[in-house]
């Protein structure tokens, strides 16, 4: 096996370039002797055209879990380019892995599990993913590998959040989103996090920011986990959170004012007007929004704003696909 041969000083600036040319060989590890280093390579003729000095090294092997893989590529040794083509975005959700298996797939329902595992040594239960149900957005799952359990323990932003995919929603996809709000929050505000499920966008801008936040949620199995959230975090939290147990739409009218809302409200319930009703600066509202609608949308949050007498700029921000043409979208509502 081939290794280029090259000074200690010139080693980082070489491997990046290797790496940009799909040269270097990240299943070996480099060896340093003297002044130079052995860097690991594909065998191609093209490494003498640059002008390194290839040699014949045998460089130790890296364990096989620090070798990078992606699913796709893993089961490109079992699966043919067509049904590859079915393969659909898994999750990982503390040590359960979840993917949509499409009917093409069902037959190599087996041949996933092995690639997840091998991606993901350290998953303990693989689920197959349903369809968001009810006023409560609980998955269907069904277990297809490992331990008979849908409770974890997820990683993210800095918090540990106890999960129970079988009983209350929660997406791990919303990562980048709570680190961008916990990035906009401004220590010293208040913040009112209406449909808040487990807590997770209160713990992660409660991490980082020193905030007062009310949090509502009506799923009991969702508030049961958010207040054991709280617990589990406490040490870490810079914020206060309290939580209320009940209905966004009796319990806000009840509430003061916010300087921030933020509403990751669930599909096909509408909750603008009185969300902003309880806004003094700021509104984050979540909605799920055919791209042609976009500007009928942030439209309407004008006007609503404008019936209580207020003006407001509007960004509308596309977070993920939900379905071809649909956005799931934040309205990011400043309040003039
Ligand atoms: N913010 C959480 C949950 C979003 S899903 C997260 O991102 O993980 C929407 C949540 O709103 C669900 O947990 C659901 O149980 C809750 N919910 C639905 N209708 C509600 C209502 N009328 N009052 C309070 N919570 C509600």
């Amino acid at each position: 096996m081939s290794a280029i041969k090259v000074k200690k000083s010139e080693a980082e600036r070489a491997k990046r370039e290797l790496k940009r040319l799909g040269l270097y060989d990240g299943r070996r590890r480099p060896q340093v002797e003297g002044d130079f280093v052995f860097l690991p390579v594909l065998n191609d003729p093209m490494l003498r055209e640059l002008g390194y000095d290839v040699v014949p090294v045998e460089l130790p092997m890296r364990p096989e879990r620090q070798i990078y893989k992606n699913l796709e590529s893993v089961l490109a040794e079992r699966l043919t380019p067509g049904e590859l083509q079915h393969l659909r975005r898994y999750d990982v959700v503390g040590d359960i892995a979840v993917i949509q298996i499409p009917p093409e797939l069902e037959h190599r329902v087996d041949d996933i599990v092995w690639g997840l595992r091998r991606v993901h040594p350290f998953i303990r239960v693989v689920a197959k993913k349903g369809f968001h149900e009810g006023a409560f957005r609980i998955r269907e799952y069904s277990i297809i590998w490992g331990e008979k359990r849908l409770t974890t323990v997820h990683k993210e932003n800095g918090v540990e959040l106890r999960v129970d995919l079988s009983k209350a929603f929660f997406n791990p996809r919303m990562k980048g989103e709570r680190y961008r709000l916990a990035q906009l929050v401004k220590d010293g505000e208040r913040i009112l996090i209406p449909f808040a499920g487990l807590l997770p966008y209160a713990l992660v801008i409660a991490r980082y920011k020193n905030v007062k936040i009310t949090a509502v949620e009506l799923n009991e199995e969702a508030y049961r986990l958010g207040l054991e959230n709280v617990e589990l975090n406490r040490k870490r939290l810079r914020g206060e959170i309290e939580f209320i147990h009940g209905d966004v739409f009796e319990v806000l009218p009840e509430l003061p004012y916010y300087d921030r809302v933020i509403s990751p409200t669930p599909r096909g319930v509408d909750a603008l007007a009185l969300t902003l009703s309880k806004a003094k600066k700021c509104l984050h509202y979540y909605n799920f929004v055919h791209e042609s609608r976009i500007a009928e949308f942030k439209n309407c949050i004008i006007n609503e704003c404008r019936r209580t007498g207020r003006e407001c700029t509007v960004r509308v921000k596309k977070v993920s696909d939900f379905k071809p043409h649909v956005f799931k979208v934040c309205a990011d509502v400043s309040i003039l």
